[in-house]
């Protein structure tokens, strides 16, 4: 089978590419992936202002907030325990991954896009330098003019040689959990620095716990951590009694976060990665839906300039990785100084002064921008 576009990978990055290829005139695309839809994602679900205005563009936004439950607000308890409340009107939305990646699916599909699961892409099809398209572990082969890589934080088609950095995750689900309506909580815990631990409220019942640690040792060394231990005691120390109430759904789940600082390798003959398949989340947050479907959109305009015959590969593919760099670069330095805030007792002291108008004010904008995943100096394309 031939196609103008290969997509492997149907999250929210190669599904948003699909969607914007389609909304381009763009339909001869095939969406791969290794698993029927809808499955399930180990993942927080929270969708910041920034994703939701990204939704808006790929025309799901009102079966989002249909489904999805409504933020808007956010606790914080800083590392030494005392609290801040950040309520704003950009409202974020929690939509279990599960509905929300279906959703998306479902959108390229409507538009003509041709979804075909399972397709576990196995290895690349390669002519004269250029990759044409991909075979599955079964032998099934998938032709196109262009290849997108969207298989996320394990992807096997990744150019990208440098050690990956991760942060390591672990989750369950809890049902009938007392929590206050709309508001998510972000728990600074110093057990969990310089990262965090969450709950996102998924219904005015069901949430979502977890954690989120370095993967890395200060040297660098993957991180011998007992991540099971630690997810215990935090749960212990902010959530107990209220836990002892509710109803734990399933096992928990844990996932990397892959990350980088400076964006690398994301193009070669044939192809563009995207996503976090191009390590493309927050370093601090975790965050990585927002940057995914951006990174999709982006690589799906990449593909149309060069299809429709306007502008030279090599062109486009530049074009696409600076495109990256001017948007995302600044936030990712902003979270290692979000990092750096939050191992110091800044947060702590913050938290002093919080009713302070104008403290309250900066604080709104500096931390709630940089939760949100994106930065204070970053420049729209
Ligand atoms: C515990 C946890 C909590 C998180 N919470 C949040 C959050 O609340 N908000 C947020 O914005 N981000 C969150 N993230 C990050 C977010 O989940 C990812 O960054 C995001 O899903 C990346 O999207 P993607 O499309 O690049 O990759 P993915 O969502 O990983 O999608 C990759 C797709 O490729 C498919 N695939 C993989 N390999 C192959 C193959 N060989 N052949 C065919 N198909 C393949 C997979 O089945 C999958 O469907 C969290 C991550 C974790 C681990």
């Amino acid at each position: 089978m031939s196609f103008d576009v290969v997509i492997v990978g149907a999250g929210p990055g190669g599904a948003a590419a699909a969607v914007a290829l389609a909304q381009l005139g763009i339909t001869n695309v095939a969406l791969l992936d290794r698993e029927g839809f809808p499955r399930d994602k180990t993942c927080g679900s929270g969708l910041s202002p920034n994703a939701l205005k990204i939704i808006q563009q790929l025309g799901i936004a009102a079966k989002v907030k249909e489904l999805g439950y409504p933020i808007n607000a956010v606790r914080i308890v800083t590392p030494g325990g005392r609290e801040l409340r950040i309520s704003s009107d950009a409202a974020a939305v929690v939509l279990l991954r599960r509905h929300f990646d279906h959703l998306l699916v479902e959108r390229a599909t409507s538009l003509g896009v041709t979804l075909m699961t399972p397709f576990r892409a196995d290895a690349l099809i390669e002519e004269g330098g250029r990759v044409r398209g991909v075979r599955s572990f079964d032998g099934k082969e998938v032709h196109g003019k262009y290849v997108l890589f969207a298989d996320g934080a394990h992807s096997v088609f990744s150019l990208d040689k440098r050690p990956k950095r991760s942060i390591s995750t672990l989750m369950g689900w809890w049902e009938n959990f007392e929590s206050a309506p709309n508001t998510l909580d972000m728990i600074f815990d110093k057990e969990v620095s310089p990262l965090y631990g969450w709950m996102f409220p998924e219904t005015n019942e069901r949430v979502n716990i977890g954690i989120c640690v370095d993967g890395q040792d200060e040297s660098g060394e993957k991180s011998t951590r007992n991540l099971r231990a630690t997810f215990e005691g935090f749960l212990d120390r902010h959530y107990g009694k209220r836990l002892g109430a509710a109803t734990q759904l399933g096992k928990w789940k844990g996932h990397p976060i892959v990350y980088t600082t400076w964006i690398g390798e994301m193009t070669r003959p044939g192809g563009l990665y995207l996503g976090e398949a191009a390590r493309l989340t927050h370093n601090a947050t975790g965050e990585g839906i927002s940057q995914a479907m951006e990174s999709g959109v982006f690589a799906a305009e990449a593909v149309a300039s060069v299809l429709e015959g306007g502008v030279g590969e090599s062109r486009a593919w530049s074009a696409y990785v600076q495109r990256h760099r001017r948007r995302f670069t600044g936030a990712f330095l902003a979270g290692h100084a979000l990092r750096a805030v939050i191992a110091s007792p800044m947060l702590d002291g913050v938290a002093d002064v919080y009713n302070q108008p104008m403290v309250r004010k900066l604080v709104v904008k500096l931390l709630g921008s940089a939760l949100a995943g994106s930065a204070v100096n970053d420049r729209p394309t």
